[in-house]
């Protein structure tokens, strides 16, 4: 079978896959092969194997970023084309698995479309008011929070998203947006409804009442301290660090600098700490994941660049890789590659254990079973390593 043909015909679900090399079930467990049958991996050898188109490499569970926003860009909510458009440049990137991180639109109908990613929602942002970004979140003061956590909770998929620390333009820095009492409401009434929290905070001052109030995770995370880093760790409270997105701290700072210098003071030193930062979570056991922080300022598809940045950061190449595949997908209770598991897969063309920037340049991306990325998908599988 030609090289175009494989493309044509991978795109089809319903003839069966056969992908061999090394396939990572999990970091200790690696196979020779796995198949795809009826859009699901199995094991075991399928009738009408010798039809099954091939393709050849390491394979890893489809990418997690679990810090995404579809249907957003710098200004508030976009329109579905441009949702769509933001969706399909994850799935390039072998991202098959986005945690929502808030977004005013409407995306449920993604979840009908079998050739997007899998979407987790965390339902709208909810800030303090006038204490974020215009048109993202609902803004309300802390006696609603709990009513709209409940309210965010039941629209989304198992996580609410709340703004725990902004510039306050009248101190000229960054400081806690709710009361401890408020953030006590807000937890348990999320997880009444069976869903988990999570706030974007970038300084110190927030944490503790947090955590203290039973946060089950913090995104961006840049103001951990030897105070914080312990309790993070005895409570399981995870964090998503997003360094693609802290790496635009010093422009921040540079825009902020003239009307508010402390302020710029201090997304400078939250800077120049982060890699510093993410390494003493990862000793001090703390789960870190990926996430890229896509559709506010940030392009989308940079799933790649965030698991590159947490190995410059100091994580071990594996503990990286699992941020965006085992451990993520373990967190968000989604399988991997386990026998009978919706087959969503990215195939690369070298070892990205040996290093994490193969990630960058998949061969194939596999979602719900049909090849629908990389180069196999574009006919052009170059080795001839695509046989039928
Ligand atoms: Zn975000």
């Amino acid at each position: 079978m030609s090289a175009a043909a494989v493309g044509e015909a991978g795109a089809r679900a319903a003839q069966p896959l056969h992908v061999r090399g090394r396939v990572l079930v999990g970091p200790e467990d690696v196979r020779d092969e796995l198949w795809v049958v009826g859009g699901r991996v199995t094991y075991s050898r399928p009738p009408g194997a010798a039809e099954a188109v091939a393709v050849d490499g390491w394979v890893l569970p489809g990418l997690v970023d679990a810090h995404c926003h579809v249907g957003l860009d710098g200004h508030g909510a976009v329109d579905a084309a441009t949702a769509e458009k933001q969706a399909l440049t994850d799935r390039e990137a072998g991202a098959l698995l986005l945690r929502d991180a808030g977004s005013p639109s409407d995306t449920r109908w993604i979840d009908d479309r079998d050739d997007l990613p899998r979407i987790i929602r965390a339902g709208r942002h909810i800030a303090r008011t006038r204490r974020y970004i215009r048109n993202y979140a609902y803004e309300i003061e802390p006696g609603d929070l709990a009513a709209y956590v409940r309210q965010e909770a039941r629209r989304g998929d198992g996580w609410v998203k709340l703004v725990g620390d902004w510039i306050d333009r009248e101190t000229g820095d960054l400081s806690a947006c709710w009361p401890r009492w408020a953030l006590d409401e807000a937890m348990a009434a999320a997880h009444a409804e069976g869903a988990r929290v999570t706030a974007h905070c970038f300084a110190e001052e927030s944490l503790v009442d947090l955590v203290e109030a039973g946060i089950d995770c913090v995104e961006h995370a840049t103001g951990l301290t030897e105070e914080t880093l312990p309790l993070f760790a005895e409570r399981g409270v995870a964090i998503v660090p997003t360094l693609v997105n802290i790496a635009t701290f010093p422009d921040i700072a540079l825009g902020a600098e003239g009307k508010f210098p402390d302020y710029a003071r201090h997304m400078r030193e939250l800077h120049r700490r982060r890699y510093a930062t993410v390494a003493a979570a990862h000793e001090a056991g703390i789960q870190v994941f990926t996430g890229t922080d896509a559709g506010g300022s940030l392009a989308h598809g940079l799933v790649a660049d965030e698991v590159a940045e947490l190995v410059v950061a100091g994580l071990p190449p594996l503990a990286a890789l699992a941020a965006a595949s085992w451990s993520a997908r373990e967190w968000l209770g989604r399988p991997g590659l386990t026998e009978g598991a919706p087959a969503d897969l990215v195939v690369y063309r070298e070892d990205p254990r040996a290093d994490v920037r193969v990630l960058a340049d998949p061969r194939a991306v596999v979602l719900r079973g049909a090849v629908l990325g990389g180069s196999v998908a574009g006919g052009s599988a170059a080795g001839g390593s695509a046989v039928g």
